[in-house]
């Protein structure tokens, strides 16, 4: 997980600023009513290039641009103009064998109920140590995945963590490094910031978006990857009482990377988990440049190294 960190400069108004200075007004709809939107994107510490390369940029940006739609934040900035801000960024922040997160976040700085809205992009980048996440013990909790016409579950939304702190709160409370949320039928939807996919007799699924899922970027890339390593995927509803007896199960998103589950609840799972061990094995020598593989769209970034960009 991202240590709190506070990194010598954000991206605000159009331009990096230092940290300090990339404030947003307590009047703001972005605060009084939570209206903000935002992506997760990973940058991987690429040895052979002393660089960094930026994991599915084009993705993160075509689903932040449909999140500011759904929450009618204007955002007329173009895909190059997006790369540039992140890759500025970026640039200023980066260490000498270290990945990088970036939260390119959209808020409404001006406006009431929607009119005359005013939407700004903030991006904040904090470091990260390169390893492998450990394996998870995740819980499932009884508060609910609200469905499509409750609280959009697709989008990258402000107000769809408001619950997934709640359930992370009590995860911590109960021992669990995460936990699960059932929608309102009482199937799996996702964790409560990662995707969940499940091995059952060699082939890999997922809940569609319709469970309520947030549309995952690491799912549709751990889907064609399934297809580079020739594994059958598919996206179907899964039962509660399936997932605890699944083969295998993983948490996956852009920060959780593919995290192996060894407990659900009181249920612990086969030791071993050959098919996503090999899905995270072709992952990881993607990001670090050792495979090539066009399932993982890398974009370098350039520029030089700072070494002591980071105030922990
Ligand atoms: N679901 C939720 C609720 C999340 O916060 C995330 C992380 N962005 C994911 C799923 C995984 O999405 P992605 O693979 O695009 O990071």
């Amino acid at each position: 997980m991202i240590k709190l960190q506070k990194p010598a400069f954000a991206y605000l108004g159009g331009r990096v600023v230092p940290w300090e200075e990339a404030n947003i007004h307590i009047a703001s709809e972005a605060l009084i009513r939570g209206i903000s939107v935002f992506e997760g994107i990973k940058g991987y510490w690429r040895e052979d290039l002393s660089s960094l390369q930026l994991l599915a940029l084009e993705a993160h940006f075509f689903r932040l641009c449909r999140s500011a739609r759904l929450q009618h934040l204007p955002f007329s900035m173009s895909l190059s103009e997006f790369r540039e801000a992140c890759g500025d960024l970026a640039r200023c922040l980066m260490v000498l064998d270290r990945d990088l997160w970036l939260r390119p976040t959209i808020y409404s700085v001006e406006g009431h109920w929607g009119e005359g809205t005013v939407a700004d992009l903030a991006i904040t980048c904090y470091h990260q140590e390169k390893r492998a996440p450990g394996r998870l013990k995740v819980g499932i909790t009884g508060w609910q995945k609200p469905g499509d016409s409750v609280l959009p579950a697709r989008i990258k939304s402000a107000a769809n963590y408001q619950m997934a702190r709640i359930v992370r709160i009590e995860g911590r409370e109960r021992g669990f490094d995460d936990m699960l949320l059932l929608n309102s039928n009482g199937r799996i939807a996702e964790a409560t910031g990662s995707a969940l996919i499940m091995v059952r007799n060699g082939r890999v699924v997922t809940p569609p978006a319709y469970e309520g899922c947030l549309e995952s970027i690491t799912v549709d890339i751990v889907e064609r990857l399934c297809k580079s390593l020739d594994l059958p995927f598919e996206r179907r509803p899964i039962d509660r009482s399936e997932l605890l007896v699944a083969d295998e199960v993983a948490l996956c998103g852009t920060l959780m990377e593919l995290g192996i589950v060894e407990q659900v609840d009181a249920y612990r799972l086969p030791d071993s988990s050959p098919v996503i061990d090999a899905i995270a094995e072709r992952f990881w020598a993607c990001a670090r440049g050792l495979v090539e593989d066009p399932a993982m769209d890398l974009t370098d970034i350039g520029g030089c190294v700072h070494r002591e960009a980071v105030q922990t």
